[in-house]
Order: structure tokens, then sequence, then C-alpha cells
């Protein structure tokens, strides 16, 4: 059913005061004609968040498909991320992306990936707090940093991000990482909530729980970041699995639900390691 008002998802509220959804639509690999489709299903699902970034190549559809929906902008919590290229340029990689979307301002930038090699992450994060000052974005977050990379941040700015995006799914649970956000303050925000679609959302132990509750495995995942506290954005491009993944919040999972779900840490990564990845 379309509804076009915002669907019944909790906020969080960030370091900095601001409200972010708990719950949002991710859209990497949503390219050519899916795009527009896609993000317009979203908003008239419910979704008020959106997650694109300057290295998906789709920020204009993006853009198209927020002005298209009939939305208010102000109903809408959007994220884009500087690239690595830019990390010493942060207000052309605002200015670029803001001007791609035809947007006026950001609710939240995130730095995408630390490129330690490249050495410019503490200059990327000087840069975000200027996008932050110029009222380009209300809030300033960072993507795949280490404990390591975010101390120094911090230490060199006093700034501390709103927001980490890391990888998190029931087979990398990023405990330790979860542990340092919260003594900091930090939002932890999952990438790849799902797994990216693949082995998690086939494993016994989600689709014995998905059974018992009358949900899908997808939907018991998600509802286990909404319980742990995390923010998060699947990624979908088919309307009923758009629609599917926002209907978490008619049931609850149980302690030994939970527990089970805690038993599946693999440590296993699906993508780069960020203490290492150059891009
Ligand atoms: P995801 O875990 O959201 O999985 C998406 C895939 O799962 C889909 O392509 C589909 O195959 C499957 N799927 C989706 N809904 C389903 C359902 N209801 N039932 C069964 N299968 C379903 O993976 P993702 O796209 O990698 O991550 C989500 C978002 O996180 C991205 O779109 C992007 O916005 C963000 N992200 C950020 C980074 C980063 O470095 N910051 C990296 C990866 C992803």
């Amino acid at each position: 059913m379309s509804t076009q008002t915002k669907a019944n998802i909790p906020d969080v509220t960030l370091n900095d005061g601001k409200i972010m959804p708990q719950l949002g639509f991710g859209v990497w690999q949503v390219e050519g004609d899916d795009i527009v489709p896609s993000v317009k299903t979203a908003l008239e699902a419910g979704y008020r968040s959106l997650d694109t970034a300057a290295a998906y190549g789709n920020q204009p559809g993006v853009g198209q498909a927020i002005r298209e929906s009939g939305v208010p902008r102000e109903e809408i919590f959007l994220t884009t991320k500087l690239w690595s290229d830019k990390h010493g340029d942060a207000m052309a990689g605002i200015q670029e992306s803001l001007d791609q979307m035809q947007e006026e301002f950001l609710d939240l930038y995130l730095v995408h990936w630390p490129r330690p090699k490249q050495g410019l992450y503490v200059e990327a994060w000087k840069g975000l707090i200027a996008c932050r000052d110029a009222g380009k974005t209300r809030s300033i977050g960072v993507s795949n940093y280490t404990q390591r990379h975010l101390t120094e941040i911090i230490e060199a700015t006093g700034v501390t991000p709103a927001v980490n995006q890391i990888e998190l799914h029931p087979y990398f649970q990023q405990r330790e990482m979860r542990a340092f956000h919260a003594d900091h303050s930090i939002i932890t925000e999952s990438w790849s909530p799902l797994g990216q679609g693949g082995e998690v959302l086939r494993d016994p132990v989600i689709t014995t729980i998905a059974e018992a509750h009358g949900k899908t495995p997808a939907q018991v995942v998600l509802r286990w970041h909404m319980d742990l506290g995390l923010v998060t954005i699947p990624k979908s491009v088919t309307p009923e699995r758009i629609r599917e993944n926002l209907d978490v919040f008619d049931f609850k999972l149980s302690p030994d639900d939970l527990k089970k779900i805690e038993g599946l840490d693999r440590g296993q990564r699906l993508g780069g390691d960020p203490a290492t990845a150059d891009w």
C-alpha cells in the first residue's frame, strides 16, 4: 500500500542534538533506470532516510526522486559521502554532491573511507567540520573509521563524529567497535545489514526465528539491528522487499532469539578492511 506518510520508524538522537531515523534506505549499486523508481517507492512506503555517496554515481537520480516524490524535503534525512579523491577538498566534494542532487543542504555528510595510505583522513575530517560550519550539512560523521582513526580525528579537532557507518550484520557483529562508539557517544550505523542478501538470510538460526514470528529472515535481521539500537539502511530494488524491510515494528525478538543471533558472529567481513583498504 502506498501511504506517502512517514512510517512508524523510531528516531535516534545524535551527539549534536539532531534527530536521525533508525531505519533508512541504502542505494549502493542501485543504478541506471532503477534509481528513481526505487527511491520513490521507498519514500512512498514511508522511508524518510536515504543513504547515497558520491562514489555510487546515482546522486542525480536520488535528487530527482526526492523532487518527484512530493515528500517535503524537511521530512527527509539525506546522507551522502565524500570520496577519497577529495579528502583534501571536502568543500568541493559536498558542493558537487549538492549540485548533482539539486539540494541546498545535507542532513549528514560522511567521509566514506579513511584510506590510510593516502594519509588525508584527518584533513578530510577538518573539511567536514568546515562544511558543517558553512551550513552545507547539519551533521557530520565518518564511515569505515577504525578506533585508531577515530581517536586521531577527535584528538586533532575536538569534534567527535555523530555517526560511524561500518559493516555490521549477524556474521560480523563488531562488538568492540560498538562498545568504543558507545563510550564516545558515536552512533553505530550498519552497512550491508542483511549481509548483502547472502548466506546470513539462509542461516537456519535466522530462518527458524523468522518462521516462529511469521516474518521473513530479512525482517528478523533488521529487527535485530533495531533491538541493538543501531541505525541501518538496507537496500533493495524490488518494491515488495523495499516495503518488507520497513515492516519490522510489529513484532519483538525474545531474549532467547537475541542470544541465538549473537552466537552467529564469525568475524566474517564481506567488504574491505578499513585499516588497509586503499580506495
Ligand atoms: P544489504 O545488506 O542491504 O543487502 C542488499 C541485498 O540484499 C539486495 O541487493 C538483495 O539482494 C537482498 N535483499 C534486500 N532485501 C531483501 C529481502 N527483504 N529479502 C531477501 N533479500 C533481500 O547490502 P548493501 O546494499 O551492501 O548495504 C546497504 C547499504 O549500506 C548500501 O546500499 C549503502 O547505502 C550502504 N553501504 C555503505 C558502505 C560504506 O562503505 N559506507 C558499504 C556498503 C554499503
